[in-house]
């Protein structure tokens, strides 16, 4: 078995897991988080297989920008005009726990600064 078929977000790209869809094109995939840490709080991921932000480079980093033009589309289809944030973590240090690059969309609350 290799990396991408043992992959959670692979499968929840491919529909082999259920997930509640937010936004979708042909390069990016967001649904909700299963364990929200805000009161919306949505997952955005390429969906082509990246695993970190370690991962990218001059040759991937494009779908890196189509995430964030995905930003700012659910934004404006979920109403964030109050604002949000983006979160990548990234390795052991970073909290990482799912090993496709991930970035997470969470809004509607008041987010503190400095994260813990
Ligand atoms: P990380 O800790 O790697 O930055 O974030 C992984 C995120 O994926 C967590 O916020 C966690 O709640 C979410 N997550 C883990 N498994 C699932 C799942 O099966 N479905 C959904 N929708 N979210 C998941
Ligand atoms: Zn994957």
């Amino acid at each position: 078995m290799n990396e991408m078929t043992d992959c959670l977000f692979c499968k929840i790209v491919a529909g082999e897991i259920p997930s509640t869809k937010i936004y979708e094109d042909d390069y990016v995939y967001a649904f909700a988080d299963i364990d929200p840490k805000a009161p919306f709080h949505a997952i955005i991921i390429p969906k082509e297989h990246i695993s970190s932000a370690n991962e990218i480079t001059a040759e991937n980093s494009g779908l890196i920008a189509k995430v964030f033009e995905a930003v700012a589309t659910i934004a404006k289809q979920e109403n964030l005009e109050n604002g949000y944030r983006v979160v990548n973590n990234c390795g052991e240090d970073g909290g990482q726990t799912v090993h496709h690059i991930h970035f997470h969309l969470l809004a509607r609350r008041n987010l503190q600064w400095p994260p813990g």
